[in-house]
């Protein structure tokens, strides 16, 4: 079935009957060609581009709760190319390209909306820093705009300029930046891998890896052995667990990120916003909620909910960037599981096992690396070599020392 103006509309005239369930509940097959461990956003990704850009069909998903239960339904929805380092840039701006086209390429409405994003700065190192990001980024073709005080006031006159702390004095702004929303994402690439013959098998855990002389055969399950020729792991913060499977031990810590919602308030933020003197970003939902978040809580956990220190923290981010924050009332607010890896950047490669892949290390920016990502993925698996745009992430960085610390914080999981 093709979504479309006229589908709605026949629909509204005739009760709405022929709606078809978005995707089917297959059971799993004794054996696949690929086997993607995790239904997030990557895993879903994955499964569309290798059937329909790479053209494997006999693949499935094997999900061990719903489909978008994990961080892709649980994220801010920011979506944006604005990084500094050759390793990242290229891939980040393939995947906002990807973002612009992927409404047309699912047949879904993900809410793709280009509102911006605005990176503020508070001194002058600060702005010197982000003239050089924002070079980086017009070298690699993407955009980028630099804002002073003045000009960030006519956009954003709501926020505090005049008695902060921390005075503004201007902004790196990517217009093309912007939000999607997140569940409807991994609900577009579920179906569009449905139509093109992946099974999605939810409510199926992966227990074990079965492993002979090297060679990775398939995979243990809560409703048992499913074989596979290859394996591609993609479970963000569940990494450590499942390649642990395979007695690998990841430059990866888990840890457990919060997000914010106030209730519904009229329009008054244009885009995006991220404070640059503590950790605060913000942007309004449709429904006119504030969506904010700030810094990991900071210590290991699989959790899916967090602590109260890092709450009083983010509101103070908050008020100290937009005071009339405090006037509207907390909604709802939740954890999700962030694959931190040691320099803050990911990992998409093969690993010492014949036929298993991985796919993690997104810390809390893998929700705009969505597309770049299953694209990715998808094109190892199924060519076994990495997609030009992805060739720095590999797993051995950390033991060769080629690592891509787009902050420069170190091998400091926590910072980045
Ligand atoms: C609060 C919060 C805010 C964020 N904000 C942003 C943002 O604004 N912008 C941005 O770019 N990124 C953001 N992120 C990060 C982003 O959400 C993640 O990096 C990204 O979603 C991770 O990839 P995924 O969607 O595949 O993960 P997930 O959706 O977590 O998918 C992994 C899946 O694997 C499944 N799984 C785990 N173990 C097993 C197993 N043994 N067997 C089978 N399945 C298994 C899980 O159930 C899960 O569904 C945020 C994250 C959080 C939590």
């Amino acid at each position: 079935m093709r979504y479309s103006g006229f589908r709605v509309i026949k629909e509204a005239l005739t009760g709405h009957k022929g709606w078809k369930p978005v995707w089917r509940e297959p059971e799993p097959k004794p054996h696949y060609d690929v086997i993607i461990i995790g239904g997030g956003g990557h895993g879903l990704a994955t499964a569309h581009y290798l059937s329909k850009v790479y053209g494997l069909r006999n693949v499935a998903v094997v999900e061990k709760g719903w489909i978008g239960g994990g961080n892709v339904g649980r994220n801010t929805t920011i979506v944006r190319s604005n990084y500094l380092l050759d390793g990242n840039e290229p891939f980040y701006e393939f995947s906002l390209k990807l973002w612009e086209g992927l409404e047309q390429d699912v047949n879904y409405n993900a809410m793709m909306s280009q509102r911006g994003i605005i990176n503020l700065f508070h001194t002058d190192g600060q702005r010197d820093a982000y003239i050089r990001r924002g070079n980086a980024m017009i070298l690699n073709g993407a955009d980028a705009e630099l804002l002073d005080a003045d000009q960030v006031r006519a956009e954003h006159p709501y926020l505090n300029f005049d008695d902060a702390r921390f005075p503004i004095k201007g902004g790196l702004v990517q217009r093309r930046a912007g939000t999607a929303r997140h569940d409807a994402v991994a609900w577009g690439y579920a179906r569009s891998a449905d139509l093109h013959g992946v099974d999605i098998i939810q409510n199926c855990e992966v227990t074990g890896l079965r492993i002979e002389n090297g060679t990775c055969l398939g995979v243990e399950t809560s409703r048992g052995f499913i074989g596979a020729s290859k394996v591609g792991c993609a479970v963000a913060g569940n990494s450590g667990r499942v390649m642990g499977m395979a007695g690998m031990r990841l430059p990866i810590e888990s840890h457990v990120l919060q997000a914010f919602v106030s209730e519904g308030l009229k329009p008054v933020l244009p885009s995006v916003i991220t404070f640059g003197a503590g950790h605060f970003y913000v942007s309004q939902s449709d429904k006119g909620g504030l969506v904010f978040g700030g810094d990991i809580d900071g210590y290991n956990t699989y959790a899916q909910r967090g602590n109260l220190p890092v709450v009083e923290d983010v509101c103070e981010g908050g008020m100290a960037l937009m005071p009339m924050i405090g006037r509207a009332r907390l909604l709802r607010m939740w954890g999700g599981v962030m694959d931190m890896s040691m320099d803050g950047s990911p990992i998409i490669d093969r690993t010492p096992v014949q036929g298993l892949y991985f796919n993690g290390g997104w810390c809390y920016g893998g929700f705009k690396a969505t597309p770049a990502s299953g694209y990715c993925f998808a094109h190892l698996l199924a060519k076994d070599e990495p997609h030009p745009v992805a060739t720095a992430y590999r797993l051995d960085r950390f033991r060769t020392g080629r690592m891509i610390d787009e902050k420069g914080a170190g091998n400091q999981p926590n910072l980045h």
